[in-house]
């Protein structure tokens, strides 16, 4: 199982990627014929309650393996999407397949929610709002099993319809996470403006927990402020026990990172929790 995980999570990319800008517009040229091909993937990270150790969701996370190039890695593509008009296709197609994963995985997990990354420029526009509730009703899920992540950086707290946007997806009855909780700025504007049921606190600060005193302060602290705003609490990047056990005595609720489960895919997600996982591989 840890075999097949690994090589998901692209450590070796040839770094000339970021650089090369030709290969940059070859790359976007591709985009659409690849979601096409198939060659667009989804990759699930479980989500574990931190206090029981149970699987209760999973973050859907985009892969692109080119046919010359190999794996491709996703805050490359990413970022060429949102630069261009790609990223919509792309998002819907993440959402297809993090929809479907997520009904397969209720028969097992009945409370099972799934996050799925969301751009913030696809909130310029309330197209988007249309688009999840026809793939939730298609599907059959429940607004409530879905989550979207919404990364901190993105110029949100300033653009009203944005946010009036967000205020939409909310009123659908799902969720919304602040990503990478404690980098960028006007941390606290955020908490004030964003509609959020979650944050996840960024990896940078979940790392080093065991070692530094500072940033054991600045978790716990955080963890108690969004409690007191009725917000549940993500830790991302857990790599060691001894951090997942200081995030249990902080009260955190939820936690992913390399400890608990790599990115995997969709069948190994399933295998986690289905007793006959050899039935659904076959
Ligand atoms: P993110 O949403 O903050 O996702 C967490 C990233 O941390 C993922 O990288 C994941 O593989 C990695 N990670 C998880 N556990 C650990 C750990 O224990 N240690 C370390 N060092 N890393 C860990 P990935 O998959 O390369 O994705 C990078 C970013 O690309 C994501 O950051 C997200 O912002 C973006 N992204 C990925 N898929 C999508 C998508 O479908 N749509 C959008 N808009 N963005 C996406
Ligand atoms: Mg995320
Ligand atoms: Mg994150
Ligand atoms: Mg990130």
């Amino acid at each position: 199982e840890q075999a097949a995980s690994e090589g998901i999570d692209w450590k070796c990319h040839d770094p000339s990627q970021l650089e090369d800008s030709a290969w940059r517009l070859s790359m976007l040229s591709q985009l659409n014929a690849a979601i096409d091909a198939g060659d667009l993937w989804v990759a699930y990270q479980p989500k574990y309650d931190v206090a029981t150790r149970m699987i209760v969701g999973a973050e859907a996370l985009a892969r692109w393996t080119h046919p010359d190039k190999g794996p491709i890695r996703p805050d490359i593509f990413i970022g060429a999407a949102e630069q261009s008009n790609r990223i919509e296709k792309l998002t819907l197609h993440v959402l297809e397949d993090a929809v479907t994963t997520t009904i397969a995985m209720r028969a097992h997990v009945p409370d099972f929610v799934m996050a799925v990354n969301l751009s913030a420029k696809l909130l310029e526009s309330t197209r988007i709002v249309e688009q999840v509730r026809d793939i939730l009703a298609r599907h059959g899920l429940p607004a409530s099993g879905l989550i979207l992540e919404l990364t901190e950086t993105a110029a949100l707290g300033s653009d009203s319809q944005s946010l009036s946007t967000l205020h939409a997806l909310r009123g659908l009855g799902l969720g919304v996470a602040i990503d990478d909780y404690g980098t960028g700025m006007s941390t606290l504007d955020y908490l004030k403006r964003v509609p959020a049921t979650e944050i996840k606190i960024d990896r940078s600060f979940v790392q080093s927990l065991d070692g530094q005193e500072n940033d054991r302060l600045l978790v716990s602290s955080t963890i108690q402020l969004a409690h007191l705003l009725g917000l549940k609490v993500v830790a991302e990047g857990v790599e060691r026990r001894e951090a997942l056990d200081i995030l249990q005595r902080m009260g955190c609720d939820l936690a992913q990172g390399y400890l608990l489960s790599h990115p995997v895919a969709k069948q190994i997600l399933l295998a986690k929790v289905d007793p006959t996982p050899l039935r659904s591989a076959a």
